[in-house]
This record gives C-alpha cells, sequence and structure tokens, in this order.
C-alpha cells in the first residue's frame, strides 16, 4: 500500500481551540530534537517556566506545564488537591463545570454543587450561601471562560469569597489565558490550568498549570497517595524545580514546548494586556458584523468572552450544512453548540492569533454569503 504524505489544506480556525497557530510556532516544531535533559533544552524550559509564570501573572514556584492537554491539566488539580471525603464546591454553567464534578467524585471527594444556567456566569451569591451551608468544604472549583457557552465568571470575586472562608480554589483558565484578565497572584487563585491551543495559539497538548504555596502545602499534608501515577505531581516537581538537578519522569514532548516556549514569547512581547485589548477590540468588530447579519448573542453583554462569541443560529437556517459550507468553500472552522446548545448556537472563536481584522473580515464575509442561500 502506497500512502501519500499528509498534507492537510490551511484552514482559518474560529473555532472553541485549536485556535490559528502563528507560523513562528509551527517554525519552532520543526527545529532539532534534542534530549530532554539537554543542558540547553533545559535551559529552554527554564524560560518557559517563567514566560508561562508572566502569561498566569504568578510568582509561584510551582508553575509548570504538564505533558497533555487541558483535560490532563484539569485532572492533574483535582487528581493531586482532593483527598477521598474532602468536600469541594464545584460550579456548573456548562459542559466543563460538570467535567470537574466527574473528577472529584472520581477520586472520592464530595461534590457540592452550584448550578447556573448555561450562558450565565457563575452566580457568587450562591457560592457564598454553599460556602456558609457547607462550613468544612476544603476547596472551591469554577470555570473562568466557559468555552461551551461563551460566559465569563467573576473569578476575582469567587476566590476573595474562597478567602474569606478559608477554602483552596480551582480554576479553570484554559480559554481565559492570554485572552482576557487572569491575574493569578493578585486574585489568589490556589491551582490553575489552562491549555496551549486557545489563547496561546500553540498547538494542542500541553497544559501549563500554577499550584500557591497553600496549594503545594495541602498536596503534601495528603495522608494517601496520588491516585494517578502520570499525574504526581510530587513526583513531577524534581524535573520542574530549577535547582540544575534534572531526574528523569517521563520524556517530555521536545518539539512540541519548543512551540509553547515561542508561544509564550510572541505573547510577552506583546504584551499581555496588549493581547487582552486585541482580544476586545476584535470582539467589538466581530459583534457589530454579527448583528448586522441579524444574529443575537447567547449571553449578556456584561459576561460575554470576547474570545468565544456564541450566537443563536437563526429559525430556518441549516447549522451543519451552514459550517461544512464554510469549511469547503472558505476553510473556515467555526464551532457548533455543545451540550444544552448543540444545534442552537455557533461558537465563533476569536483566540489568540486568530484575534486579528483579517478573521473577523473573513468571517462575516463568508456567513453572510452562506446564510443567504
Ligand atoms: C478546551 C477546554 C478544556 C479542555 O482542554 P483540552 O485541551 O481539550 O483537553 C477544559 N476547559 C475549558 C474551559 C476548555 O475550553
Amino acid at each position: 500500500m502506497t500512502v501519500a504524505p499528509f498534507n492537510p489544506t490551511p484552514r482559518t480556525l474560529m473555532g472553541p481551540g485549536p485556535s490559528d497557530v502563528h507560523p513562528q510556532v509551527l517554525q519552532a516544531l520543526a527545529k532539532p530534537t534534542i534530549g530532554h535533559l539537554d543542558p540547553q533544552f533545559v535551559a529552554m524550559m527554564d524560560e518557559t517556566k517563567a514566560l508561562i509564570q508572566y502569561a498566569f501573572q504568578t510568582e509561584n514556584p510551582f508553575t509548570i506545564a504538564v505533558s497533555a492537554p487541558g483535560s490532563a491539566g484539569m485532572e492533574t488539580c483535582f487528581v493531586n488537591l482532593v483527598e477521598p471525603g474532602d468536600k469541594v464546591i464545584v460550579c456548573r454553567n456548562g459542559v466543563f463545570g460538570e467535567r470537574m464534578r466527574q473528577n472529584v467524585e472520581r477520586v472520592g471527594g464530595e461534590a457540592i454543587l452550584v448550578d447556573d444556567e448555561w450562558g450565565h456566569p457563575v452566580s457568587v451569591d450562591k457560592v457564598a450561601a454553599a460556602l456558609a451551608a457547607h462550613p468544612d468544604t476544603k476547596l472551591l472549583a469554577f470555570v473562568h471562560a466557559e468555552t461551551s457557552t461563551g460566559a465569563c465568571s467573576d473569578a476575582k470575586a469567587l476566590c476573595a469569597l474562597a478567602q474569606q472562608h478559608e477554602v483552596l480554589t480551582i480554576v479553570d483558565a484554559v480559554t481565559s489565558l492570554g485572552g482576557i484578565e487572569l491575574r493569578v497572584d493578585e486574585w489568589g487563585i490556589d491551582a490553575v490550568y489552562s491549555g496551549s491551543q486557545k489563547c496561546l495559539s500553540c498547538v494542542p497538548g500541553l497544559s501549563p498549570v500554577s499550584f500557591s504555596p497553600k496549594a503545594v502545602a495541602k498536596l503534601e499534608a495528603r495522608t494517601s497517595p496520588v491516585p494517578s501515577w502520570f499525574l504526581d505531581q510530587t513526583l513531577v516537581m524534581g524535573y520542574w524545580s530549577g535547582t540544575g538537578k534534572r531526574s528523569y519522569h517521563h520524556t517530555a514532548p521536545v518539539n512540541s514546548l519548543y512551540a509553547l516556549h515561542e508561544s509564550l514569547r510572541l505573547l510577552q512581547q506583546e504584551g499581555l494586556e496588549n493581547a487582552w485589548a486585541r482580544h476586545r477590540a476584535m470582539h467589538q468588530e466581530l459583534k457589530l458584523g454579527l448583528q448586522q447579519l441579524g444574529l443575537t448573542f447567547v449571553v449578556e453583554e456584561a459576561h460575554r468572552l470576547p474570545q468565544l462569541n456564541t450566537v443563536y443560529i437563526p429559525a430556518g437556517v441549516d447549522d451543519a450544512a451552514v459550517r461544512a459550507e464554510l469549511l469547503h468553500r472558505f476553510n473556515l472552522e467555526i464551532g457548533a453548540g455543545l451540550g444544552a446548545l448543540a444545534g442552537k448556537a455557533w461558537r465563533i472563536g476569536l483566540m489568540g492569533y486568530a484575534a486579528r481584522h483579517e478573521n473577523v473580515l473573513l468571517c462575516l464575509a463568508a456567513l453572510k454569503q452562506v446564510m443567504a442561500k
């Protein structure tokens, strides 16, 4: 059998991730593979750690990239920080909050659920009530930027509340990192995870994670072993600790880490606040255009994520046919609705390198043509 080399057609990625990868990031991937304990690689990893700290706005010494996608970053937080019997308040206002509940229960924790409607932010008042009703709560877990709906929750207020109750926080920042304001130290977030392929515009497969000293202390005080070998951070710390002594835990995905280094370097060059402002500006442009096409947003203006625009599919418009035509005629990918919004909404991403004028114009022009049919 003769198999031809795989040559994917370049697409414009405006869905919920992966997002368009910056050309310099793709070039970084093609650099020569070296050993993961090579001094040059170790030096690059030290820079990567500092760049992740910058992106998260944290000085946490425990700041790493898990060698797996965002879901593994999520699991890293739960398997290390939740012990059997721990009460965890889990906020559910979309797909990813529900996955947090599953994580808590799989490691033997007790999930106290705070539910909000899809498309709405997490209610700070409901969380306050749950904290008051369960004074023995150990952790509060919520999603900052719900990619399934496009809603942004008030991470600052939720973390302040948790601190008042001496409860640690686990925050999903997969879609927020690099796209909207996120200040891990200032807001007092204890455990945060993200993904490489959303607003960092890197290839999928890596998950930046950071634990505060309080989270590390909870991990170190565990009386039961972490139930996952690969994600057990007590074993991984030796690799990332910048003491010069790197020990083997697993083979780092060398070239993917070159790509992450380059994407974070580009973010730092632009400046975090400039990147946040660019996402807002591109969202404004896209929003006006979508409204001119008669599309309405699922999320109220005050809680909308600039990097993930969820709009209702107009009555009589064939969801799958429109997305297929965008892909085949314009090489443009937008996202389908997920869960409760499946078949009802489109999710249009403006993440990282995808948040630029050319993409906004292409998306609006293509949607206009395709919907006119
Ligand atoms: C994409 C996403 C994840 C999962 O990340 P993967 O890289 O797909 O594993 C988790 N949480 C949120 C909010 C996401 O958008």
